[in-house]
């Protein structure tokens, strides 16, 4: 069989928004090297494969993306078939395309399988609609995390007028108020902030710019987490009311 790696998004954590392909995909495979944000339960769909946890949380030392690398390599170089099992979609805040490029210059195929991405997810989970005719005109994905902890530019997303959806944004929500508040956006703009989006414990913290700071840390968020920022973020909480157990 022909080496190919599979650089599957297993969506935010209900196993029901996994999409068909990555359901096909996770079939074929001979090995799963799973992420800590993926719900294991997606594994139901590949009972004949050998699985191995590649979270950056456990298992893996000090250079865990090149360790992963080089398991992907190894595997594929026997010519299994292997399936990378990401949370969310591959290319969001993913490395999809970084493992893509990286196994190309090694000779291996990949073929990426889009997965519904956490802040898309949390913010219909919570009846967020993230564009909304006459109040918001667009999306923007952002990370507060940054390997050269070089900054964003405050100015232009506070200003925008787009809906901001951050990830990786728990631990730096003073950061984040500041910045924006900085760049002009009113402390009153609402902010919804959804922990574990698309899971039976799933957590929502409803507030504003100016108070999502103490308001987050009265309510024990934790992550994961998204913050969705802007005036979308108060509207058509009914539906939430759709969501069904
Ligand atoms: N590729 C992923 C993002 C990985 S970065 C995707 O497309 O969703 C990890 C960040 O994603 C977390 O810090 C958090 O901000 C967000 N995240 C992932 N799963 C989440 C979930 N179930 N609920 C809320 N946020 C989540």
């Amino acid at each position: 069989m022909s080496a190919k790696v599979w650089l599957i998004g297993a969506g935010p954590g209900d196993p029901e928004l996994l999409t068909l392909k990555a359901v096909r995909a996770l079939g074929e495979a001979e090995v799963v090297l799973i992420d800590d944000l993926v719900n294991p339960a997606v594994l139901e769909h590949c009972p004949q494969a050998r699985v191995i946890g590649v979270g950056k949380r456990g298992g893996c030392r000090s250079t865990p993306q090149d360790f992963i690398h080089r398991l992907m390599l190894r595997y594929a170089r026997q010519g299994k078939c292997v399936a990378r099992l990401k949370g969310g979609d591959p290319c969001i805040f993913g490395r999809g395309s970084e493992e893509a490029d990286w196994l190309a210059r090694h000779g291996i195929a990949t073929e990426i399988v889009n997965g519904i991405t956490a802040g898309l997810a949390g913010a219909t989970q919570c009846g967020i609609p993230l564009t909304l005719r006459g109040v918001a005109r667009g999306v923007t994905l952002v990370t507060a995390h940054t390997q050269d902890d070089s900054s964003l530019n405050w100015q232009a997303l506070a200003q925008g007028g787009t809906t901001l959806v951050v990830y990786m944004g728990v631990a730096k929500l003073a950061e984040i108020r500041d910045g924006l508040l900085a760049g002009g956006m009113h402390a009153d703009m609402p902010v919804a902030m959804i922990e574990n989006a698309s899971l039976p414990q799933q957590r929502e913290c409803h507030s504003s710019l100016g108070a999502m700071q103490q308001d987050a840390a009265a309510f024990r968020l934790t992550s994961p987490a998204i913050l969705v920022i802007g005036e979308v973020a108060a509207v058509a909480q009914p539906l939430s009311m759709a969501r069904t157990a």
